[in-house]
Order: structure tokens, then C-alpha cells, then sequence
């Protein structure tokens, strides 16, 4: 018996597991494969949307809470795992001036450092590899990013170091609800009973509940590329007509992304990685002298407008889920499972829960 059962042990699983265990929670954390596999592995941890202008307040709200959380999360993590998630300030370059009035707006609301760039030679200070043929754009320098293979390593060192429980291998198969009120979770050999169940598992998270009042996520699938390359010689994360690139520490550099709705299938493509290069190419052209070293795919939690779930089931007592965070789990991922413990411990909840609700547009 626990007092609490995740079902998924992504970042969304780990970190909402991770809050309640210091609050004092006993939680199990319940995961179909290894812990992290998913697209927690997969993703490139930009600290941000990629344009947070046209995202909802509901999204931005998150998004600028977890950023004050993440400094010191990969510290403790650090301290408990001994793992680095190589949490950096590498800052965000967008190559248009297109929506420069709604990202001023954005940058004015949420107290965000915001520069705007028209002229080549200060770009090119910004980020010497950035193309000669891109002259202008917006730049953002305090957005930083995690190596997400890292963050995830290092919850699983930090889950062993403190104690907290999980089991890995273990597909859940199905809810134990007797007369409205959740009682645990079925695996194929064992029943787990809890007094509480949070759903967190990522693009699955529909699978759960039967009927009108699911969760509607779907998986959308992204492939990324990754160049070996030199440390040092790319510094910025750059995004330019929705590609970016991620260069990391020690000199591999990320390009991504595709967006597939292609159900639950990872494979990857030789056109993803021909559009990606391409892509990838004109904004950085020293990145056709690199290989690509590797290539991915990962399913994200897809919701129609990137609203997350983060809610107690309005019909099964004691059923609650924090899953859906699409494009943006990491970033938004901090402050989620702020919200979700505080709902989950009966405290007053520190923001506006209702965009989160079952019921709400996600
Ligand atoms: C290519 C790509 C790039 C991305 N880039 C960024 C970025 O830069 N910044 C950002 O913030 N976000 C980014 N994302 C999105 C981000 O990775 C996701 O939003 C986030 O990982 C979702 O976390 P999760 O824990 O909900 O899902 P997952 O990591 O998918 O975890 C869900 C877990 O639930 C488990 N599970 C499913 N069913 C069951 C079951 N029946 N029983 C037990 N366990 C089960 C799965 O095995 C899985 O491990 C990116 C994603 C991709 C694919």
C-alpha cells in the first residue's frame, strides 16, 4: 500500500513524484519501461516555448515559474545523484523580426530580457556560425536548457539516493475503482493499492479512463538529428521558421524538429533527416562540414493547444492527472507538479487551477 501511485516515470511522473516525496508522501512511481525512456529522453530541454508569444497565459504562467525553479532542481539533483544535467544560460536567437510587436508585448508582461537585432554584425556577435544571409532577429539571452538524457539520469539517482519508490518494466493495465473512488492500479501480476492515482503518463495518458470525461491527448511524433561537433564552436540555441538547433557542452549539436501525427510509431525517416540537415544547414552552415552522429524519435503528449491537464478527476475521488504538456513538458514541467502536489495535499493551490481542469480547452 502507498499513498500515492504515478503511473509514468517521465520527467512529469519523476518530478511529481519527487514533490510529494518531500512533502512527506509515500509515492510509487510505476513505469512501463526503464524510468525516462520516453520523450523525457528524447526531447532537446530548451527552457522555453519556442514562441511563447502565441501560447495562452495559462501556458506562459507555467513556463515562467519553472524557469525560476530549475537552477536550483539541477543543483539538488547534482547534489543527490552526482549527475550534471548540464543546465546552461545559452540563450535563444530567433532569426525573424515577423512578430516582433507580439514578443515585445510577451517580453513587457512576463519581465522577460528581450533584444531586438537589425543589424548583421550584431548577430553575428550574438552567434558567429549563425548564416551571413540572416541579418536580423530577436534575441533572448537568459533562456537556458537542460540535456534531457542527463535530467533524466539524474531523477533516477536522485529516486535511489533518497528513497523513492519505483518500479520500472511494469505496464499498468488498468484503474481499480470501486463505487467512484480509486483504490490502486493493476498490473499483469499484482494489484498496487494507493489512496490516490496520478496519471502522468506522457502521450498514454488516454488509456486510462473510460468514457466522456478523458483526457484527450494524442502522441505527435518528433525526430531529431544530432551533429558531433566541436566544444565551444556553436554557443547559441537558435530558431528560425520553426527548426532550431541546441548546441550542447561538449560540442554535439541538436537539430530538430519534426511534428507527425503518426499514432504511436517511433521510427525514424531518411526524409526527416534530409528536411532537418537542410534545415539545420541554413541556419548554421558549419554544420555541413559535421556527422550526424545519431538520430531519434520521441511521442509527445500532444494536446490541441499545448494546455496541459493538471486536475482531480471531477467523477473518480482520488484520481488525478498531470499529463499533456506537448511541445513543452520540460519547461513546463516544474511548476505542473507544483500545482498537482498542492491539489493532491489539499492545500490552497499557488495558481489559477481552472485552465488546467479536465473540462477546460487544452
Ligand atoms: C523531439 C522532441 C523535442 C522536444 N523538445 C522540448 C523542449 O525543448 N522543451 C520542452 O520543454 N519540451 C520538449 N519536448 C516535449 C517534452 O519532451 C515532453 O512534453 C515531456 O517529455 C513529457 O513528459 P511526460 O513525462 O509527460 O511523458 P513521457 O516522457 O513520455 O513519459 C510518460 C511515461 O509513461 C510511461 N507509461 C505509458 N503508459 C504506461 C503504462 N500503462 N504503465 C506504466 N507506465 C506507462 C511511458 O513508458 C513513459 O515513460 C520535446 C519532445 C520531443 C519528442
Amino acid at each position: 500500500m502507498s499513498e500515492v501511485i504515478v503511473i509514468g516515470g517521465g520527467i512529469i511522473g519523476m518530478l511529481t513524484a519527487r514533490e510529494l516525496h518531500n512533502a512527506g508522501v509515500d509515492v510509487l512511481v510505476i513505469e512501463r519501461g526503464p524510468l525516462g525512456g520516453e520523450s523525457s529522453w528524447a526531447g532537446g530541454g530548451i527552457i522555453s516555448p519556442l514562441y511563447p508569444w502565441r501560447y495562452s497565459r495559462s501556458v506562459n504562467q507555467l513556463a515562467e515559474i519553472s524557469k525560476t525553479i530549475y537552477p536550483g532542481l539541477a543543483q539538488q539533483l547534482q547534489d543527490e545523484s552526482g549527475v550534471d544535467c548540464e543546465l546552461i544560460t545559452s540563450g535563444l536567437l530567433f532569426t525573424s523580426l515577423e512578430e516582433q510587436q507580439q514578443a515585445e508585448n510577451w517580453a513587457r508582461e512576463w519581465s522577460v530580457e528581450l533584444q531586438t537585432v537589425t543589424d548583421a554584425q550584431h548577430i553575428h556577435e550574438i552567434e558567429p556560425q549563425v548564416s551571413t544571409a540572416i541579418e536580423t532577429g530577436l534575441w533572448l539571452p537568459d533562456i537556458m536548457q537542460i540535456r534531457n538524457p542527463k535530467l533524466v539520469k539524474a531523477m533516477k539517482g536522485s529516486f535511489d539516493a533518497v528513497g523513492i519508490k519505483y518500479l520500472e518494466h511494469t505496464p499498468v493495465d488498468g484503474l481499480v475503482i470501486e463505487a467512484g473512488v480509486i483504490k490502486g492500479v493493476n498490473t499483469a501480476s499484482d494489484t498496487f493499492t494507493a489512496d490516490k492515482v496520478i496519471i502522468a503518463s506522457g502521450a498514454w495518458s488516454s488509456g486510462f479512463i473510460k468514457g466522456e470525461r478523458n483526457v484527450a491527448v494524442e502522441p505527435v511524433k518528433g525526430q531529431m538529428i544530432m551533429f558531433r561537433g566541436e566544444p565551444g564552436l556553436i554557443r547559441r540555441m537558435v530558431l528560425s521558421s520553426g527548426h532550431y538547433i541546441i548546441p550542447r557542452k561538449d560540442g554535439r549539436v541538436l537539430a530538430g524538429s519534426t511534428l507527425e501525427r503518426t499514432g504511436f510509431d517511433k521510427t525514424v525517416t531518411d526524409v526527416a533527416t534530409v528536411e532537418l540537415r537542410r534545415a539545420a544547414l541554413e541556419i548554421i552552415p558549419a554544420l555541413g562540414d559535421m556527422e550526424i552522429e545519431r538520430q531519434w524519435a520521441g511521442l509527445r503528449p500532444g494536446t490541441e493547444q499545448g494546455i496541459p491537464y493538471i486536475c482531480m478527476h471531477p467523477e473518480i475521488d482520488g484520481l488525478y492527472i498531470n499529463a499533456g504538456h506537448y511541445r513543452n513538458g520540460v519547461v513546463l514541467g516544474a511548476a505542473s507538479v507544483r500545482l498537482m502536489a498542492e491539489m493532491v495535499l489539499g492545500q490552497k493551490p499557488s495558481i489559477d487551477p481552472s485552465p488546467y481542469a479536465l473540462d477546460a480547452e487544452h
